[in-house]
């Protein structure tokens, strides 16, 4: 068995390793002891690094990086090692660009943007904005209430004029929120991976390559880089909160998709910020707890106890925190997928007969399934 031709590795500041697949252009960290494990594969390597691990170890993580496409069995034709991105269902990732070059063409515009002076004024709007809406939460609510009882937020019926605005807006944030990430991260570590469009869940979202904080060391300036896309949502809900209420107390007028952009604006800010899926929560959390792949680790850790995988990898981390982190996890999935699924059975319903509608659910989940039994077979999640 050899290392992958199309890997290479890295030591980081912090003494892991960053693995880039030059084919895929995937980036990252494995701990220390995986890393010089692999090193031992690579041909090229005269040096054999001692690594105190069983035969048992060694045999699953050879399986693991195997699986993964790390690994390659040098007796097999090229062909069938050639890497392939495995389709994942939960997250099909439909184009992506290269920034990188672009971004240093606006490197002096990135620098400012993410300086310390801008900041402070996205923090100023913010806490304007939440000063303005509490000085008039009387008359926030009353709106709100109009909203509501006039059925114009839970039945969606709002004039178009407005939904399409509110539609507009929020595609907008959205990018938005993917640049905090991407100009962030640009100052941060001078580099930024692909940036591209996937569905989550089959929702429509934008994804940033931030591989690249994996290399350094600092904390703060990891989480902020994590934390950036959300920063700027709320600060997008202030403006627009702000100009709604002085719009309407000084000339009259009421543009209630700001309100209701902001609301969903700040909504989606929060879900964003939900731990138990792959979010920025999730990765927020990570850095904080220093816990790498708590995620796959805590749904190893309850497949082998529900005995359906062997003996899973997590021989540092606590048990109850394993077990809790991975309940959360498993329901917060299903929650995801109930709440997709019926947004799709919504949408298909609208242009194809309900039990046609109801044919092509039922294939989605059967994928679903499919694919999760895959994935907790080869352990990998
Ligand atoms: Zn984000």
């Amino acid at each position: 068995m050899i290392i992958h031709p199309a890997i290479c590795m890295e030591r980081t500041e912090d003494n892991d390793f960053l693995v880039c697949n030059l084919e895929s252009n995937e980036t990252y960290k494995i701990g220390l002891a995986e890393g010089l494990f692999l090193n031992n594969y690579n041909p090229n390597n005269k040096e054999r690094n001692v690594i105190d691990w069983d035969n048992d170890r060694i045999k699953q993580a050879e399986t693991f990086f195997l699986e993964a496409g790390l690994l390659v069995d040098e007796s097999l034709p090229l062909v069938t090692r050639k890497q392939k991105e495995r389709f994942n269902i939960t997250r099909i990732k439909i184009c992506k660009f290269e920034i990188n070059n672009a971004l240093n063409k606006v490197q002096r515009i990135v620098m400012f943007l993410t300086s310390k002076i801008c900041i402070t004024f996205y923090f100023a709007i913010i806490l304007i904005g939440i000063i303005l809406a509490f000085t008039n939460k009387g008359f926030l609510f009353n709106k709100l209430n109009n909203l509501i009882t006039s059925g114009q937020i839970h039945e969606f019926n709002i004039d178009p004029s407005s939904f399409i605005l509110v539609y507009i807006l929020v595609i907008i944030a959205m990018f938005i929120h993917e640049f905090g990430h991407i100009f962030m991260c640009k100052r941060i570590c001078g580099k930024v991976g692909k940036v591209g469009i996937m569905l989550y869940f089959l929702q429509p979202a934008l994804f940033s390559d931030l591989t690249c904080l994996y290399t350094i060391n600092n904390k703060k300036e990891k989480i902020k880089a994590l934390f950036s896309g959300i920063f700027i949502q709320w600060f997008l809900s202030a403006i627009a909160i702000i100009n709604y209420i002085l719009l309407n107390k000084t000339f009259n007028i009421d543009l209630e998709f700001l309100l209701i952009f902001s609301l969903i604006n700040i909504f989606i800010s929060f879900y964003n910020l939900i731990p138990f899926t792959k979010l920025d929560g999730y990765w927020i959390v990570s850095f904080i707890l220093n816990k790498q792949n708590l995620y796959q680790k805590s749904l190893s850790f309850i497949f082998s106890k529900l005995k359906i995988v062997s003996k899973p990898n997590v021989a540092k981390e606590k048990k109850s925190i394993l077990l809790a982190y991975g309940i959360a996890a498993i329901i917060f999935y299903i929650l995801f997928w109930g709440f997709s699924l019926t947004q799709i059975y919504g949408l298909l319903e609208l242009v194809v007969a309900s039990p046609i509608a109801m044919g092509l659910v039922t294939i989605i989940i059967f994928i679903i399934i499919y694919q999760l039994f895959c994935r907790v077979k080869f352990n990998k999640y």
